[in-house]
Parts: structure tokens; sequence; C-alpha cells
């Protein structure tokens, strides 16, 4: 939970130069089946998107890539995957049911709704979150004019609570969809302690949705009110020296973002000033990526010392605590909490490897992803599809390698055509397989990056890909 850790640093505006628009990305998203604006033919529903055949498999990949990356490849770490539903109590633990909340204003006029801080911003480069009156009497004395309708004629900006609320049968009042997934993390502590043999310092590890009545849901799917996260709470001694961990955490977390195509250039760190940061941070950073719409948050990193621990345990009457052979110390651990949005993670991929490029036969676009997180890795292709042999042929080459590789046979078009929509959805490799392959045996390969082709043994094809 970041919102209140108020910010008050002046940011720049920045803009990503490249080609690459949000326009020209979601033209591409939904033409080429990886996001499709939600429930289209009722005329789209809330600012919601679905990921298309494509777009499931780069999501996959990136939950791949993070679990084995934070949770496979380290002994400190450990997984778990919780209800989204979960105890109301947890919440007022927690402190979302009281302070969860975001600074919403109306224009009178139209009655559109905005985020207050988000026009403050806009206007004046300052992010005066948690600052109603102020944010209130700065619209005031700009005449900040309704993005909407022109018109300056606001309400107060007021505390709007972003938790989504449900009802559930045998349960007496409210409960809510979890607004983040660290709550599930930490009533599991002592599960994970008992059941486990972890030792401090180590982590746990979640992947899964959250919910977030967001006052303004919007920039494609950089701000949904449904989305995934992948959060770690990584429980230290609080007599530990915790500076050099922290750091640590933030270079894993820009290192994971680098191997899914992002450049250094286009990352920077933000830190939460020390005056503003929420009762239980000690140090709150912001890993920020240059969208096309500027610089925004990416990943989060905060020390929240014992404070979850500690509510849970009041609130619960359980006591969370570590016991320490060596030392012979019980204590509340204190947790880094480094979080990660799945959904702009992969925005992240698709912008990073978005590419126009003048060829021979004019331009093309090519997304051209890291291939580990490409969502299909080789197309088949039959140069004719009315050539029973060749289409034959390729649809053995195709039952040889499925199961090392995610493969697409197409035999729709020309081959120019079906290189065209392969570089569109970035797949590194496209296999023709041509009447010289039932001679020798072997089939034409093309390169997505160099486009240059080479003649490869069937039996050799296998190596290759994974080469
Ligand atoms: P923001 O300031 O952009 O609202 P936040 O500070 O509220 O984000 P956290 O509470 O730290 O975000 O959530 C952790 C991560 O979850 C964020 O770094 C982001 O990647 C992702 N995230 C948060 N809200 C949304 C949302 N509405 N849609 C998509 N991803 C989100």
């Amino acid at each position: 939970m970041a919102k209140k850790n108020f910010k008050t640093v002046k940011k720049s505006k920045q803009k990503l130069t490249e080609q690459v628009t949000m326009e020209k990305l979601t033209g591409l998203c939904k033409r080429r089946g990886f996001i499709f604006p939600a429930c289209e033919v009722y005329g789209g529903f809330a600012n919601a998107y679905s990921y298309g055949p494509y777009g499931v498999e780069l999501k996959n990949n990136l939950k791949k890539l993070w679990w084995k990356k934070f949770v496979q490849d380290r002994a400190d770490m450990v997984g778990i995957d919780g209800p989204i539903i979960l105890h109301p109590k947890l919440w007022e633990a927690s402190g979302h049911t009281t302070g969860f909340s975001d600074a919403m204003v109306d224009c009178k006029k139209c009655k559109k709704r905005f985020r207050a801080d988000h026009l403050v911003e806009e206007l004046t480069g300052e992010d005066m979150e948690g600052e109603l009156e102020r944010m209130t009497q700065t619209l005031k004395e700009l005449k900040a004019k309704c993005p909407e309708c022109g018109a300056f004629d606001w309400t107060e900006a007021r505390d709007f609570n972003m938790m989504f609320e449900t009802k559930m049968n045998g349960i007496e009042g409210e409960v809510y969809l979890r607004p983040e997934t660290a709550g599930a993390i930490f009533v599991e502590f002592k599960n994970i302690l008992d059941s486990m043999r972890v030792k401090i310092p180590f982590g746990i590890a979640q992947i899964g949705k959250a919910f977030r009545n967001e006052i303004v849901a919007g920039n494609f799917t950089f701000r949904l009110r449904e989305f995934e996260q992948m959060e770690i709470e990584y429980f230290i001694d609080p007599k530990m020296e915790w500076k050099k961990i922290y750091d640590q955490w933030l270079d894993q977390q820009e290192e994971f973002i680098l191997e899914v195509g992002a450049e250094k250039r286009n990352l920077r760190r933000y830190e939460h000033p020390k005056a503003k940061l929420s009762h239980y941070s000690k140090k709150t950073v912001d890993i920020e990526y240059r969208f096309p719409f500027g610089f925004k948050e990416l990943f989060g990193l905060a020390n929240r010392t014992d404070f979850d621990l500690s509510q849970h345990s009041k609130f619960s009457n359980e006591k969370l605590e570590y016991f320490d052979p060596v030392k012979n110390r019980r204590y509340i651990p204190h947790v880094l909490e480094p979080t990660f949005g799945m959904d702009r993670t992969i925005l992240v991929a698709l912008l990073a490897a978005y590419r126009e490029e003048k060829v021979e036969q004019g331009e093309r676009v090519v997304l051209k992803f890291p291939k580990h997180i490409a969502p299909i890795k080789a197309a088949i292709f039959p140069l004719l599809k009315n050539k029973p042999e060749l289409v034959k042929k390729a649809k053995q080459i195709f039952d040889s390698l499925k199961n090392r590789f995610v493969l697409e046979f197409d035999d729709h078009g020309n081959i120019g055509k079906r290189y065209r929509r392969q570089d569109e959805i970035g797949t590194p490799y496209c296999i023709t397989v041509d009447f010289d392959t039932l001679k020798d045996k072997t089939v034409t390969i093309r390169d997505r990056d160099s486009m240059r082709q080479e003649r490869v043994k069937i039996n050799d094809i296998e190596q290759y890909i994974s080469e």
C-alpha cells in the first residue's frame, strides 16, 4: 500500500522520444491478438482489457521468468498462492479499511470525476498526494480547467476508498476483493515457519490478482481496476544491516525489467521524501519507467519494518514471531517489500520491443522481444498450402518440435505476409518447408532481427532454435 507515501518533489516530464506511441501500440495489440478492450460487443466496459492468444503467452512467460528468478533459483525464497477474498479483519489490521484512498474531485458542470492529485501534478509538477486542502486551493487558484468540458467549477477534493466491496454467503457485513496481494502473504507467515525450513532472512512470494476501484483508470493497461501483482515479503532480523539488502533488492528489480527488454536509460529511481513517508515505512523507492506518457511507477520497494506482522498479531491474538535458535532470540521480523506490477511489466515488454524499420520491401513493424519471452518461438510454414506433401512435412516438423517450443503453424497467404505477421508478434524464427526440403531434408530458417535466411538440416532445427 503506497497511498500514504506523499511525494513533493517536482517531477520532470520527459517523454519517450522513440517511434512508439500508445496509439500505435494499442492498435498493434488489438490487430495482432495481444490485448483487446474487454466486452467490446457491449461497447466496452470500465477500461478493462482481455489478454488475447499472444498476450497470454507473453504474460505466462513473464510470470515464469519472475518465478524462476525470485523463487526457484533462490534458497531463501518460497512461494504461495492465497485467496483473493480474505478475512475482513485483515484489512482493518493493515489500515486499508480506513486509509486506502485516493483524492477525487468532480467537475460540477459535466459531473466527470478525476484524481485531484493528478490534475494538480499536471499543472504544477508537484505531487500533493494526501494534502486535500492544498489540492482544492490549487485547483481554484490556477483556475484549472476540466479536461472533459473546459469549465472550472470543482467540488472540494475528498478521499475515496479504493477497496472493492462485495457480499459473501454466511458472512456478516462487507468483504473485500484484495487491493494488493501482500495481505495474503502476511497471514501465512506462521504456516510457512511451521511447515518449511526457512531461516531469516527469507522471503515469501506470490503472483495474483488485485482489485482497486481506481477513480480514473487509463493509459491502456497502465492503470486498471483489476490487475496482477508479483509481490515479495522479505523478512529480516530488525538488528540486521538492512540498507545493503534493500539496495540489492532494488538492483534485482531493475535487473528483472532489463531481462524483459527495457533499456537502462528509460529507468529511474524515485525515493519518497523522508518527511512524507507513511508511518510504517522507513524507506520507499519507486522504480519508474519512461512510458510514452512520462516517467511513471513500474515497481516499488518499501522497508515496512514490523508494522504488518505486529498489526496482524494484535488483531488476531496470534504470536507472529520468529525464534532464532543460534542467537537464542525471539523477535518480530522486519520486512522489505519488493512489489512488481504484472500488467505494467507486460506494457514495458511491448513498448521496449516495438520497432519500425525501413526494409527493402518498404517498412516493417517488429517486436524485438528478448527471445526467451517471445510468445511464439518459431512459426512453421509450408511454402504452398495446396501441396499436400509440403503441408504434411511441415506438420511433421511441427509435431517433432512442439514439446520443446511454443510454435505456430501458418499456411495463409504468401510468405511475405506470413513474415510480416510473425515480425509483428515478435517470433524469433520462421521455418519454411519447400520443394527442396523433400529432396535434401533442409528448411529455410529466417531470423526475425537480421532477416537473414539460412538453410538448416531438419535434424538441426531444435539445436538452432535453442542456441
Ligand atoms: P500508483 O502510484 O501508480 O497508483 P501505487 O503506488 O498505488 O501505484 P503499489 O500500491 O505500490 O502502487 O502497487 C504495487 C504495484 O502494482 C505498482 O508498482 C504497479 O506496478 C502495480 N499497480 C498498482 N496499481 C495498479 C493499477 N491500478 N493497474 C495496474 N497496475 C497497478
